[in-house]
């Protein structure tokens, strides 16, 4: 796949979404349920080894390739939640994980054999301050005992494997506030009842989405990834990469939303004429399609600069900030257009609505973006 274009790879996602149409998505929704089959069809495709290198059995692609990918997946009106966290934490694997760790588990994440899917970082005390996190990895021997809690891990019950982010020096001991985290990758089958417990917590939209308690739950020591202490600064990468495809994602669903409400505003009639000839309804959707288009060249120039080599802190977060708020003024547009049926489930606008909602607040908030901003770019007083 590593030679197939972004023109044919959208393609190629656009056909295989068309098996999984909003009546599919709106029953999972109904029970909350996880979209095993959908998850299944992308796995066999490769469109989720996209970014695991060919020689352990992935697609090859770079960060441009795998956000078209989940672009299209939302602009088809599907939703990648389920799925795409395997593709931004390969990152951290494929640059800080030994030898080793990449031969044992890649080939097996690529074929779907297993999943890497959840990422263990927010905790319910600390929040946005990743840096206060209380999750303890203390080393004793050839193993690692952990104990903390995470919330908001996402899809932990459909994943085999989960990336955590633990303290492993104490805050006090350390230079600087970023260091003494380390990243582990925990093969949670092993884990689970013997340390590790995960709650679901039931949200507005269907997110399996989770809490997690570890209580001194024993890792081996080589689930350690990369050099202890540096953990912070290995998923920074990852993050950035996540900011990207996230806000493809929100490129995707601001498509999605425009296309309906364009087509349902040239159809329906009131007054005797189509509601899509009233300005009112025009300039919303022509406003909200430009903010699409300026974010998504930013989620291309971000993707770009990270396939170089570039450290793209500014870029990601600004793709993430514009696209989260083009897609919620495009879902704001669409039920506005849509009226009264906007709130009918059979359209699925009220699903995507709730769903494309999440992004302003997660993986990072606005307000943490603008502060970044502020802070990194132009060089303003740290606010907190
Ligand atoms: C459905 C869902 C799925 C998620 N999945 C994952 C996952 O898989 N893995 C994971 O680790 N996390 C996950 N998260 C967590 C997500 O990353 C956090 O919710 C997000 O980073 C915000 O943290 P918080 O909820 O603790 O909000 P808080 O940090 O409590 O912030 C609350 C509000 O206060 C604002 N605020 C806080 N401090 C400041 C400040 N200094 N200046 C200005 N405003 C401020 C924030 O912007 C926000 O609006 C998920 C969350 C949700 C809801």
């Amino acid at each position: 796949m590593s030679t197939a274009s972004t023109a044919e790879i959208r393609e190629a996602v656009r056909t295989l979404c068309k098996r999984f149409p909003g009546p599919y998505w709106r029953a999972l929704d109904r029970d909350r349920a996880y979209p095993t089959q959908f998850v299944q069809a992308l796995t066999e495709a490769g469109f989720l080894g996209a970014l695991i290198p060919e020689e352990y059995g992935g697609s090859g692609l770079g960060l441009s390739a795998a956000a078209a990918v989940l672009e299209e997946i939302h602009a088809s009106g599907c939703n990648g939640a389920a799925c795409h966290a395997q593709i931004y934490m390969m990152g951290t694997l494929l640059r800080h994980g030994s030898d080793e760790q990449k031969r044992h588990w890649l080939p097996k994440i690529a074929s779907g054999e297993i999943r890497l899917q959840a990422f263990g970082v927010t905790e319910p005390t600390s929040g946005s301050d990743t840096l206060s996190l209380r999750t303890t990895g203390v080393r004793q021997g050839d193993h690692y005992l952990i104990n903390g809690q995470k919330i908001w891990t996402s899809r932990a019950e459909h994943s085999d494997l989960m990336l955590l982010l633990a303290r492993t020096t104490p805050l006090a001991e350390t230079a600087k506030r970023t260091d003494g985290l380390s990243v582990f990758l925990i093969d949670m089958r092993k884990a689970l009842g013997s340390g590790l417990t995960i709650r679901p917590i039931r949200t507005m939209m269907n997110h399996s989405t989770t809490e997690v308690f570890f209580e001194n739950l024993k890792i081996p020591a080589d689930a350690l990834v990369g050099e202890s202490g540096r953990g912070f600064h290995y998923i920074l990468d990852g993050m950035n990469a996540e900011r990207v495809l996230i806000a493809a994602e929100c490129v995707g669903d601001g498509r999605w939303f425009i296309e309906q409400a364009t087509a349902y505003a040239r159809e329906r009639r009131v007054f005797g004429r189509p509601i899509g000839q009233n300005q009112g309804i025009q300039f919303p959707l022509a406003r909200s399609y430009a903010a699409i288009r300026a974010a998504d060249l930013a989620v291309g120039h971000a993707a770009a600069r990270f396939e170089s080599g570039a450290r793209i802190g500014e870029e990601a977060n600004i793709a993430k900030l514009l696209a989260s708020e083009a897609s919620w003024q495009a879902a704001e547009a669409c039920v506005q257009t849509f009226g009264g049926f906007a709130f009918a489930e059979e359209y699925d606008i009220e699903r995507k609505y709730r769903e494309a909602r999440l992004y302003q607040v997660a993986p990072v908030s606005t307000n943490l973006i603008l502060a970044y901003i502020a802070e990194h770019v132009l060089d303003l007083p740290r606010a907190y």
